[in-house]
């Protein structure tokens, strides 16, 4: 049972998160990522590319981002795999963050290691 501290921080956290999700792809649209409605599977390989550049900022030493210089390039990359999530959640209207939510909950109820012994 949920008090309504925890009911009103849920809301809020949505409608922040969900603000997030229009932004995002309301500026990928509006710089024409999305003429011609990329497809899913399209959304997801540039997910992965922000993964490989991630990986090579590592390789590289992590240095400073070359466009946000006051943080390091592997935090400016996950922040680009954030903004593409929530672009494709906003092009194809998923509900990402009541989603993001409702599975932090389911898993902070699993078991140690999700009762796995691997
Ligand atoms: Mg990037």
């Amino acid at each position: 049972m949920k008090n309504t501290t925890q009911i009103m921080r849920k809301k809020q956290l949505i409608e922040a998160l969900a603000e997030l999700q229009r932004d995002a792809h309301e500026i990928a649209v509006v710089h024409g990522w999305w003429e011609g409605k990329r497809s899913k599977a399209e959304a997801v390989l540039k997910m992965h590319t922000e993964l490989s550049e991630l990986v090579q900022a590592w390789e590289q030493g992590n240095p400073a981002d070359k466009h946000l210089p006051q943080y390091p390039s592997d935090v400016v990359e996950l922040a680009d795999l954030c903004i593409r999530a929530f672009d494709l959640a906003g092009a194809y209207e998923m509900p990402l963050a009541e989603a993001i939510l409702d599975k932090m909950g389911f898993n902070r109820g699993r078991p140690y290691r999700h009762g796995k012994e691997f």
